[in-house]
């Protein structure tokens, strides 16, 4: 059988490798979409994660049905509720996440070079969209696990916002704080 050429990925390993694959801190399950994303038969270079916010009440498993099939010309990684992690794009492919047509604020972060996060959200009462602690807390386990396995700095991990003008994820720019919180438990 041929061996893959590509690289280890968080998941484990690529086609034919299964040896090695990793003991994650929390489980990850995959439903990879056919269409939304852009295959790479070459490793690429992974320095940032981008956080988002999925931006309506739903779950990781209902994302990821909703990603899988039909092409919506966007996508991302992962996306994270209280209770599931779904994988949707393999990281060394590319997702259509942070891509912009009116310019980015971001130097370097690209679709082509970063892993995209998005954060399943809930209704407060006041019909606003937010994170929930839970989900909050997993996607810090799960970003520290890819920063740790990419080896991605810091300064790697970015909102949607700062790459693109994009209000998003919308909870962690009303308030600043929390982003800062965010960043400094990874
Ligand atoms: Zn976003």
């Amino acid at each position: 059988m041929k061996k893959s050429i590509l690289k280890a990925d968080l998941l484990g390993f690529y086609e034919d490798e299964i040896e090695g694959v990793m003991d994650l801190p929390l489980p990850i399950k995959e439903l990879l979409t056919k269409v939304n994303r852009k295959v790479c038969n070459f490793n690429r270079e992974i320095g940032f994660i981008v956080i988002h916010y999925v931006g309506a009440v739903s779950s990781a498993y209902n994302n990821a049905i909703y990603f899988e099939n039909v092409n919506l010309e966007r996508s991302a990684h992962y996306f994270v509720d209280a209770k599931e992690i779904y994988r949707v794009v393999k990281d060394n492919d590319i997702a259509w996440h942070c891509g912009s047509k009116t310019g980015y604020k971001h130097e370097f972060c690209r679709n082509n070079n970063s892993i995209g996060v998005e954060m399943c959200c809930y209704k407060k009462a006041n019909g606003e969209l937010d994170v929930s602690p839970a989900v909050e807390n997993r996607t810090i386990h799960l970003v520290k696990a890819l920063m740790n396995f990419y080896k991605i700095p810091i300064q790697g991990v970015v909102r949607h916002f700062d790459v693109a003008n994009k209000l998003c994820p919308a909870p962690f720019i009303t308030d600043n704080n929390r982003w800062v919180t965010f960043k400094k438990r990874l």
